[in-house]
């Protein structure tokens, strides 16, 4: 099985191939093509799985292939909610590496460093973002990012969010989510209360486990 073959875009492959990357591992396997066709995906997997590349790389395939179709000015299409800021810098450095010579722009956003700082970076606009809960509900509560054109959602490590005690941020941020998006979510463990907190969210996903 290679990249092209799960029908990857060409800068995307290429890319690939320069990461030294020969082939997707299983996780990629089974959730790319899923991504790509809009579904729904839930997934059980550890790190060092590949986890962040099967998520990243059909959410930047979707968006190039959207760019070629749009000329208004973009605000926010997806947006990973990670527990921890380590992380955040983690995933965000992944995207920035898969997204080398397209124009997707990734933006970050985490608690514990100026917000004035983080929302300077937002003005230029953003196509990802990567965020912990309670920052992102700062930014929005102050007006500073919008999620109205969220067309895909995605949960990172979502047994450590709820571990954490995340919920009542997560279901804030909900609330600016739009009903109809795509959503994705990834855990270490998928236990019955993932299960739970998944019902409502995701829609007929497919599940997968490595
Ligand atoms: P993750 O599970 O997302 O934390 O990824 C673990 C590591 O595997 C990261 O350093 C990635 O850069 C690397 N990686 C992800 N996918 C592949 C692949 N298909 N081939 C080689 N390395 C990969």
């Amino acid at each position: 099985m290679s990249f092209s073959a799960l029908s990857l875009h060409s800068q995307l492959v290429n890319t690939l191939a320069e990461l030294g990357y020969q082939q997707p591992t299983p996780i990629q396997i089974e959730a790319i093509p899923a991504i790509l066709a809009k579904q729904d995906v839930m997934a059980g997997a550890q790190t060092g799985t590949g986890k962040t590349a099967a998520f990243a790389l059909p959410i930047l395939q979707l968006l190039l292939l959207d760019n070629e179709s749009l000329d208004a000015p973009k605000e926010i299409r997806a947006l990973v909610l990670v527990p921890t800021r380590e992380l955040a810098v983690q995933v965000q450095q992944s995207f920035v590496k898969y997204a080398k010579g397209t124009d997707i722009r990734i933006g970050i956003a985490y608690g514990g460093v100026s917000i004035e700082a983080q929302q300077a970076e937002f003005k230029a606009g953003i196509d990802v973002l990567i965020a912990t809960p309670g920052r992102l509900l700062d930014h929005l509560r102050q007006g500073a990012l919008n999620l109205k054109c969220l067309s895909v959602l995605v949960f990172d490590e979502a047994d450590r969010m709820l571990d954490m005690g995340f919920m009542d941020e997560i279901k804030a941020v909900l609330k600016q989510v739009p009903a109809q998006r795509q959503t994705l979510l990834f855990s270490a463990t998928l236990d019955d209360s993932i299960f739970g907190f998944s019902k409502n969210l995701l829609r007929e996903p497919k599940l997968i486990e490595v």
